[in-house]
């Protein structure tokens, strides 16, 4: 019988200075990640210079955009849409001098004309705010996540997981995560799950609010925690689109990665 898969991957949003030190967390950890960055400081916080991105990239993290200016997409227009997410990817191409194909939806809000464009300026993927999938099968433009560096309330959760319509999640945070309100536990609870089913665990944050509230210490015991473990593969989110869509890559797995547009929920 064949193995199940099980996956790690990581994402970082809004291109905070503090982004370098997970950038070496996951670094000293053996762990891959892609890091989300407007081309505008995000409110005018301290941010990743040109230089320090490229270092990140050549240590084999990824860059993905994340606006010009953090906009909210779904409250744009076609056309502005296109225009900016045009423009975030050839300027953050020209910094880095290297292809930049994932995308995160500033907020973490989308319609179908936000998929559409995106797929329009050449983007492979899009990563959502959407919590508590570990399943392998996902749209490529709506990259779910498994949870958040950040302290929510169980009715936070639970908030997110109807706002992305995911009647399964829910079902699991009730039923099998019974209600797990502490972040740490529940990214490990998930972990878990990944290890003994298969699936994919994804952690996201944003390194200012991990300064801001203290969770370097949370982080630090969530990232020992999912490191250095047989027969997991650890993956940036460009890379996990890139093995879920390759033919060979998951034979006799019920895996698959939507590419094509997708009915996304207004
Ligand atoms: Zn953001």
């Amino acid at each position: 019988m064949s193995r199940p898969v099980r996956i790690v991957t990581t994402s970082w949003d809004d291109g905070h200075a503090s982004d370098l030190r997970i950038a070496e967390m996951l670094l000293d950890r053996g762990l891959r990640g892609t890091f989300y960055v407007p081309l505008h400081p995000f409110r005018d916080h301290p941010a990743l210079t040109v230089p320090d991105m490229r270092s990140m990239s050549s240590a084999g993290f990824e860059i993905g955009a994340h606006g010009i200016d953090h906009e909210i997409l779904s409250e744009l227009s076609a056309d502005e849409t296109l225009r900016v997410t045009t423009k975030c990817k050839r300027v953050l191409e020209d910094r880095l001098g290297a292809n930049v194909s994932m995308f995160c939806y500033p907020r973490g809000r989308y319609n179908r004309t936000t998929i559409r464009c995106l797929q329009k300026a050449g983007y492979r993927g899009a990563r959502t705010t959407r919590m508590g999938s570990i399943h392998l099968g996902f749209s490529a433009f709506e990259m779910p996540i498994s949870s958040q560096a950040y302290p929510h309330t169980p009715l936070g959760y639970l908030r997110n997981m109807a706002r992305g319509h995911s009647l399964s999640a829910m079902y699991d945070y009730f039923i099998d995560l019974r209600f797990e309100s502490d972040w740490v536990q529940l990214g490990k609870k998930l972990f878990d799950r990944v290890l003994q089913r298969g699936g994919i665990w994804h952690i996201y944050g944003h390194s200012w609010e991990i300064d801001e509230l203290g969770l370097w210490d949370g982080l630090k015991h969530m990232l020992d925690y999912a490191s250095s473990k047989d027969n997991v593969l650890y993956l940036t989110n460009g890379g996990l689109i890139d093995y879920l869509t390759a033919p060979s890559s998951n034979p006799g797995h019920n895996t698959h990665v939507a590419t094509n547009e997708n009915p996304a929920r207004p």
